[in-house]
């Protein structure tokens, strides 16, 4: 049945990227598919980065874990950046699915469900998860990869990159059989020095710029394209959508859009969102309802049925984040199950 609003997903794109971050770092890419791939469908993008030479991957909850295994078979790695509580181990035992242990506890239940191949993670900084450098426990059998990650990374001139790249490179001479993970998308950017084994990137691959601007490195990967649902004229002192969040003061073509923030085109988009449609980008009037949103058309030639873009190849994904007051892993995320995932390659 036909969609009046789309989300379209170029896997082209998704592999540019792919390969522009493995150039750009200088070391192996681990892609991040978390949040059902960054709401872009984690199985699609995964089963293309896979055609394109990944073979590890993470995710960040064992549930994730468990279904990327089967959409992907039994080849690639992945882990499971949660770690593992307790009874679930076993599940992560059943699954093939590697978790990164975080602290003292997940080891213990690691250990206690037979232990075998898996991550550790130091934080080197962000005190959000994972072990102090101070408390990291010394090499054990089957550990396989040692990650980190980077609280400033989208700042390449914030010092607590290095500090934490130095932080990093010290505890992991502990660990010399471990592969060594350390960028995340942002990261790849700051320079040989931060390359290590491996890198982590997720919203990047996904279109999101790494220093949260548009980038001409990134091509853009995901399209919010919703039909317009009908055309009128408002003249000037009438009011478009709830509030009267719009007010004309001289009369204004408006395109009623198809998509919402039921879809995940968010509230905090009125008052300084736009899109682009008919060539052109223009601005969201009044207030976005749960179904609908106005675009001011003043001038174009608009019909029911056209194509507005509300963020994708015409209009950045990070503009659009930005106008929302928010980033592009939020708007990306924020797109709802109403919303078809359409794969393009
Ligand atoms: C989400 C996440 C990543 C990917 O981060 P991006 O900024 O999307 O590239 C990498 N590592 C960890 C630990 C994460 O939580």
């Amino acid at each position: 049945m036909h969609s009046p609003a789309v989300l379209s997903v170029d896997l082209n794109a998704l592999a540019r990227n792919y390969h522009t971050l493995g150039r750009q770092i200088g070391a192996l890419v681990h892609p991040v598919v978390k949040a059902d791939g960054y709401g872009l469908g984690a199985a699609p993008c995964a089963q293309r980065l896979m055609a394109e030479g990944a073979r590890t991957f993470f995710v960040a909850r064992a549930a994730e874990g468990v279904a990327l295994r089967t959409a992907l078979g039994p080849e690639p790695i992945i882990y499971v950046l949660d770690g593992c509580h307790g009874a679930v181990a076993a599940d992560f035992k059943a699954a093939d699915v590697r978790p990164v242990l975080n602290q003292p506890a997940q080891m213990a239940a690691w250990a206690g469900a037979g232990g075998g191949a898996c991550g550790l993670q130091i934080d080197t900084g962000m005190n959000r998860i994972g072990f102090r450098p101070e408390d990291a426990p010394e090499a054990f059998e089957g550990l396989a990869l040692v990650l980190t990650h980077l609280a400033c990374a989208d700042e390449p001139s914030n010092p607590m990159n290095r500090r934490q790249r130095d932080l990093f490179d010290a505890v992991t001479q502990r660990y010399p059989g471990a592969l060594r993970s350390f960028a995340n998308s942002s990261g790849c950017f700051l320079g040989a020095d931060f390359a290590f084994d491996a890198a982590r990137p997720g919203v990047a691959l996904f279109g999101g710029g790494p220093e949260g601007r548009p980038d001409e490195r990134i091509a853009p990967v995901a399209a919010l394209l919703a039909d317009v649902l009908q055309v009128r004229e408002v003249p000037a002192g009438e009011s478009v959508g709830y509030s009267r969040g719009f007010v004309a003061d001289r009369p204004v073509r408006v395109a009623t859009v198809a998509t919402g923030y039921a879809d995940g085109v968010l509230r905090s988009y009125s008052p300084l969102g736009e899109a682009w449609v008919a060539g052109e980008t223009r601005r969201l009037l009044g207030r976005v309802s749960m179904d609908v949103c106005a675009v001011d058309v003043t001038g174009l030639d608009v019909a029911v049925g056209d194509k507005v873009e509300l963020f994708g190849p015409n209009r950045p994904l990070d503009a659009a984040a930005a106008a929302a007051g928010t980033i592009s892993y939020e708007l990306l995320t924020s797109i709802t199950p109403r919303v078809p995932r359409i794969y393009r390659q």
